[in-house]
Order: C-alpha cells, then structure tokens, then sequence
C-alpha cells in the first residue's frame, strides 16, 4: 500500500533544542528531500516569523519534482474572522498547494489556552479549513493533543475531526504531541477513529517516550496511511519521530510504498546530509543509516558475518546506503583484520609470524588506550611496517619542548628536534604558536633535508580525550589528530599521561606515514584503510 511521507524537519525539525537553518539551508533540505522522493515537504509558518516567511518566498523559484511544499499554521484567532486573520493570510500568501493548519482538540487546552467555550473551537476549525479550501488548497488537519484529548473526552475529541472532515479537510492527522502516549493505547484510538472516518488519516508523534517511530508503524498497522516525522529524528524536546526510520520500515518490513526501493538507497546519505547541515554528527548508532548500524566487533560476530551477513544483520545495508563494517579492537578474534587484509589481497603478503605480531600489536595498543578504529593513518601505518619491516626512516633521538610568556604579550614556543637518520644525526630548533606547533615544525625541518619531497601535510583537528578520569591531572590522555593533504584526510592517535607526549607519538605516526606513502605507493593498502575506518 502507498503510504504519504510528510517531512516536518524545517518546521517542527527546527524546534529542535541544537537545531537552526538558515533560509540557504532549508532550500538546500527542500531539495534533497525532494529528491529522495518526500511527498509533503513542511517548510515552516509563514505567519510566526519573517525567516520563514522569506523560505515561501524565495521557494517559488525552486521546481520540485515530486515533493509537494506545504506551509504550516494554525487555526484563526477567536477574535478575528477568517479573512482578516493575518496567520491564516500568510498562510494562503505563501503559495503552496499545501496548508497544514493544527487545531486543539483537547478541552484542557480549548478552556485554559484559548479561553473559549468548545462550540467556538469547532467553529474555529471549520472556517479555516473551509477559507483554506475555498482558496483552492490541500489541507492536512493536525488535531494536536489528540491522544490526551481523545482520553479526556472522547466524543468531543470526535467532534473537532468531525469539524474538519465537514469542512473538506484533504488528510486528519492524529498528533501525540506530547508523546507521551504508550503504543497499545495509541493503536486502540487510531482504530477507533479508523472505523469512524473513512478519508485519509496521518500520524504526527513526538519521542518523548521512546516510542515515536514504533507509535507511527503501528498507526500505519492500524490504518493510517500518511505518516508525519523527522529526519533523524530532530525535533521539540527529545524529538519527532525518525522519518528515515519509518520509511525503511515501511519499505522492508512491512512491505508498503513510500518512496520507493531505489530512492531508499540514498535515505543513508540524506540523512548524512542533513546532520551536515545541522551542524550536528550523525548519530553512530542510528537505526539503518548510522555509521555503526552494521558495524560488526565481537570475533564471534565477525566470524559469522563473514560467512553469512544475515546472521548479525537484520538487513542488507546496502538497502538504505549504508554498509557493513568490520571493526578491529581488542574485543575482536583474529577474523576482522585478517578478513580487511584478505579483501585486499594484503593476506597473503605477510607470512603467519607477522600476522600473529601485527595482531598483537593492535590488541596492546588497543588496551593501552589507543582507539585505532578512529586513528586509520596509525592503522596503515602498522600494517605498512607490517609488510615492509625493513623500511624505517628515522629514529627520535630527542626532543624538547619549551613556553615562554613575558607579561601580557602572546606566548611562544620553541622546541628543539634530534633525530638519527641512514644519512646520520639531524636537528633543528623551530619557534611555533604552542608547544605542538614548535615540534611540528621543528620535526619538517630535521627532515627536509633527506625527503625535499615530503608534502606539506596540513593538521585539520586535535582532539584530547581524558582516558582515566579518576586520576585527575595525571591521567592517561590520547590525542587524535586529523591530517589533509588536500585529496583527504586521515588521523593519527597517540596516548600518554603527558598531552605533549601523546601529541608528539601522534605526529611522529603521521610523518612516518607520510614518507612510507612517498616511498612505497600501494593501492591496496590504502583501500583496505579506507574500508577499515568507513568515513562519513
Ligand atoms: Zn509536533
């Protein structure tokens, strides 16, 4: 069955505690929902405030394929007729084919928020749904509270559907918006309403309870057939419900229509996208389309997986974007690397004895606190060393690092860098902004002598993280940095209870990787890293 899919993430999405778009970014949204084949896109109130007000405007130029850009609002004011109401005016000046307006449908809230008698909210309902559709637009009815509405007082919860199904509203959509309200009861309700009404019902449900994607299904079981939700499940308090994860749902498990199996396969990079854009990570354990939502660590896990991906996976990945990662850690057997390694044809390339050390190395560096599922240029650098064990570029001889600060003026630092190369000792003294910066410069100098062609490796991020924290100041930190070299990035970790320290391995990691690169080109390596340590 074909089941409308109603985005709210412009609008409800941005009531989001941590969420903010610009008009730039929401234009850039409506298009890529769009794309991915969204037939409601709610793209703010016009009547609440001039930004989004600007998003209609300025959305008359974008030509959507498919999607359908709705404008969202309210039910007129008690004191003003209809066409004089300016909310319900921005509403219809918007422009869209569609208007979804909210109406209360709760007598708590018709008495204590609006101050009118419950024949006056009816009335409220009927005329904006009736002046909406006389100029000529889809309406989709959000009876808000319904739940809570629908427990207090039944009939009168009936009543406001009544309302603006008489008055020609297009889809009655029952909200939670509280969320509060458990699946069982939500289920029995919306197969009351089922049997009442026969036009098209939505669902609109918030995550306050943990339930809002499971309360969305299950409506959709009970006869529903337009969900409202999130992407990613951004929205007011703990969130609306996770569009991408109804969808998938819908589509595989439950055999309906909604955008259909090859859209689908774009759900993981929209949903990338648009965290992207809300300045926000994607969630790594969000369900289909997180980065660990078919990631695989326990050996035992591994081993099954290897031979059958159904074992571990309730999916295939590849259905909503994503993919099926293999993680090393000191939780794993031997299965995960060797099963990257032998993908790649690295496997063979090292013989039983190295195999055994390469892994060892990886399980202690793990347990000292190095996370190398993070860190892919330390990874690639250990399996370089791995495979080429004779190729070793220099040894650190010394360093030393100072700060100095004189008064009010900026502080400098200077570090002083010996190593021993084939060629013999090297050293060089470099001043930086910060004691890392110092012995970043300090240690390209000593080197560019012997490798004039090392590049100039940019650091991107630095990252410390606190391993014990029980141990105050002498605790065991790691720092992960991040390198680009223009074509991509990759990170490299170092761990000690001293942060230059753990810094200072870090970088050393990194030059090692990089010379190792100049010297010895190998693809297959690289993929191996790069599947290794899956990006976003
Ligand atoms: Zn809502």
């Amino acid at each position: 069955m074909k089941i409308s899919t109603f985005d709210t993430t412009l609008r409800d999405g941005t009531q989001g505690e941590s969420i903010s778009f610009s008009v730039d970014d929401k234009l850039i949204i409506a298009q890529k929902l769009d794309d991915l084949g969204i037939d409601y896109i709610e793209g703010g109130w016009p009547g609440s405030n001039p930004k989004d007000k600007d998003f209609f405007a300025r959305a008359r130029d974008v030509k959507f394929h498919h999607s359908k850009l709705t404008a969202f609002g309210a039910t007129r004011f008690a004191k003003n007729p209809v066409h004089e109401d300016r909310s319900v005016l921005a509403l219809v000046a918007a422009g869209t084919p569609v208007v979804s307006i909210f109406g209360k449908t709760w007598d708590l809230h018709v008495k204590r928020a609006l101050g009118i008698t419950e024949d006056e909210n009816l009335v409220l309902i009927s005329e904006t749904v009736a002046y909406l559709k006389q100029h000529g637009k889809e309406v989709v009815y959000d009876a808000e509270h319904f739940f809570d509405g629908y427990v207090a007082k039944p009939d009168y919860a009936l009543r406001t559907l009544e309302a603006a199904v008489n008055a020609g509203a297009d889809v009655l959509c029952l909200c939670d918006t509280n969320g509060g309200t458990i699946t069982g009861r939500l289920t029995e309700i919306v197969a009351e309403v089922r049997r009442r009404f026969d036009g098209v019902l939505g669902i609109h449900t918030h995550n306050d309870s943990d339930v809002a994607v499971a309360n969305a299904i299950a409506a959709v079981e009970a006869g529903v057939s337009h969900v409202q939700g999130c992407m990613n499940g951004y929205g007011e308090r703990c969130g609306n419900a996770n569009l991408s994860s109804i969808i998938a749902n819908l589509e595989l498990k439950l055999g309906h229509t909604t955008i259909g199996p090859e859209k689908l396969t774009s759900l993981a990079s929209v949903c990338r996208f648009i965290a992207e854009l809300a300045n926000l990570p994607l969630r790594n354990d969000q369900a289909f389309v997180g980065k660990s939502a078919f990631a695989h660590k326990g050996g035992v896990h591994v081993a099954a997986v290897l031979k059958d991906s159904a074992t571990y996976e309730h999916i295939k990945p590849e259905l909503v974007g994503n993919r099926q990662r293999v993680l090393v850690s000191d939780l794993s057997g031997r299965g995960n690397i060797m099963y990257k390694l032998k993908q790649h044809g690295l496997a063979d390339r090292l013989d039983e004895d190295a195999r055994r050390e390469l892994l060892e190395r990886i399980k202690q560096m793990e347990y000292e606190g190095y996370e190398l599922e993070a860190a892919e240029g330390t990874f690639e650098l250990l399996v370089r060393e791995a495979l080429h064990p004779g190729m070793h570029f220099f040894d650190v001889e010394s360093y030393e690092v100072a700060t100095r600060s004189a008064g009010h003026g900026p502080s400098q630092s200077t570090a002083s860098v010996t190593i021993k190369a084939q060629d013999g000792i090297h050293a060089a003294t470099a001043t930086g902004h910060g004691p890392f910066h110092a012995l970043h410069v300090g240690l390209r100098q000593c080197l560019s002598k012997l490798y004039p062609q090392i590049a100039e490796v940019r650091l991107t991020d630095y990252k410390v993280r606190v391993l014990d924290s029980h141990q105050g100041t002498a605790a065991q930190v790691r720092v992960l940095i991040e390198w680009s070299d223009h074509k991509r990035s990759w990170s490299t970790v170092g761990v000690s209870d001293n942060v230059i320290e753990a810094s200072w391995k870090a970088l050393v990691d990194a030059i090692r990787l990089e010379l190792m690169r100049l010297t010895e080109k190998d693809d297959a390596i690289e993929k191996a890293v790069e599947d290794y340590c899956w990006g976003v």
